[in-house]
């Protein structure tokens, strides 16, 4: 048997058409298959290579710090630097109140651990999400979806699960005192990249104010600067409870993590202690990773370039198929406003060698969002290739 029917045979499927690439090499902008071919990642692994694959200081630390010692405990016992360099860098991008940090494997986790964390803090079990958002596959993280075409088979999920709108004013009242915590995205990806209104997200933040609510941003990709800044919450001038993170944050490690200020984490060490359990969270191999990640960010101020970037895509994305060009920094959504025009854009993409995506809730505009490291030279090749096809696909 090939590669290709061993995958197809030993590794679970989760869909009747899976990509299939076979990657041999991931290095930069670029990943490259078994049949030779080069595709340009426009989508980063799903926001996670923010920095590019392979990148050499990720490499560099890693292999020093497995060196030193992997794996020696479960989360929350040994004091291991990576974990605690990288607590102290991550805070020096935050606000002071977000001052505590949980390391976790994977986003799904985190948000598992601030729906935890907030029954924990504030004694009630009651939270409120947005329709259409995607937090995560683990059993609490989908009792968010409002989506039943990927829900209904999983109920009976948590049993108080409230949704409101995006951006729909009278949704807030649904927001009480028996409120335990609003769960959001602050652009809402999988939905096609919609951003919320400053004024709406600044009015939830608000009324979880005045009913003792936490407010958890779920900022797994749109966080470490994808939207032009770390962390969207800056766009919107508020400040939120528990900050989840996931994704990128790993520098291409799986790590996640939520954030809150002491007073609420404290809530996990007494009565019963051990508030949310972890083997691998914060594993000193993808901690080192993550601080190499965030150097080289820093270092190169990738963040500082994300909305020019932004700004040369939607510039050159012009053609009477495509209906708008939507979203902040580097986290874009192309509308075709039609699915199977979408379909067909993309496979035509991927064959020429431009590795995009279409998106979990939208099936009518095409995912982009690139590594950071991506050159304008790359941007305007990859956006003639979209173009190309539209062109063709706008005569036959
Ligand atoms: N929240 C958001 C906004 C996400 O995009 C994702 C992953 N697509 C998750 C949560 C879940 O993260 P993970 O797949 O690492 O569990």
């Amino acid at each position: 048997m090939n590669q290709r029917q061993l995958f197809l045979n030993s590794i679970a499927q989760t869909s009747t058409e899976p990509m299939g690439i076979e990657v041999v090499k991931a290095k930069g902008c670029y990943i490259k298959s078994a049949k030779g071919k080069r595709y340009l990642d426009l989508i980063s692994g799903i926001a996670v290579s923010s920095i590019g694959h392979g990148n050499q200081s990720v490499v560099n630390a890693i292999a020093k710090q497995a060196r030193n010692y992997m794996h020696t405990m479960v989360y929350g016992e040994h004091i291991q630097a990576p974990q605690v360099n990288l607590a102290e860098k991550l805070k020096h991008h935050l606000p002071d109140s977000l001052d505590s940090v949980y390391f976790v494997n994977s986003g799904s986790e985190a948000i598992e651990g601030a729906l935890k964390l907030a029954k924990r803090y504030t004694g009630k079990h009651q939270f409120v999400a947005q329709n259409l958002s995607y937090h995560g596959g683990t059993t609490g993280a989908l009792s968010l979806m409002s989506d039943d075409f990927f829900a209904a088979k999983y109920r009976p999920l948590l049993p108080d699960v409230l949704f409101i709108d995006q951006n729909d004013m009278k949704g807030i009242d649904t927001i009480t005192e028996g409120t335990s915590a609003v769960v959001m995205e602050l652009i809402q990806a999988e939905k096609g990249v919609f951003p919320c209104k400053v004024e709406y997200v600044q009015a939830i933040r608000s009324k979880c104010d005045e009913t003792n609510t936490l407010l958890i941003i779920d900022e797994i990709q749109t966080g470490m600067g994808r939207t032009g800044k770390w962390f969207a919450f800056e766009h919107y001038n508020i400040v939120p409870d528990i900050l989840v993170l996931a994704k990128s944050f790993g520098a291409g490690l799986p790590l996640g993590c939520f954030v809150a200020n002491k007073k609420v984490m404290q809530s996990f060490q007494e009565d019963p202690p051990l508030g949310h359990i972890t083997t691998f969270g914060g594993n000193p191999v993808c901690c080192a990773g993550a601080i190499a990640g965030f150097k080289f960010m820093n270092k190169h101020k990738l963040v500082d370039r994300v909305e020019e970037q932004s700004k040369l895509f939607k510039s050159l994305l012009k053609h009477e198929m495509i209906k708008e060009v939507r979203g902040i920094g580097l986290l874009l959504a192309v509308d075709f406003g039609n699915a199977e025009l979408n379909h067909n854009v993309i496979d035509r993409c991927i064959e020429r060698g431009l590795h995009v995506d279409w998106f979990l809730y939208n099936e009518e505009s095409m995912r982009i969002c690139p590594p950071f490291i991506i050159t304008n030279k790359e941007i305007r090749s990859a956006c003639k290739i979209i173009l190309d096809i539209c062109k063709e696909l706008s005569a036959s």
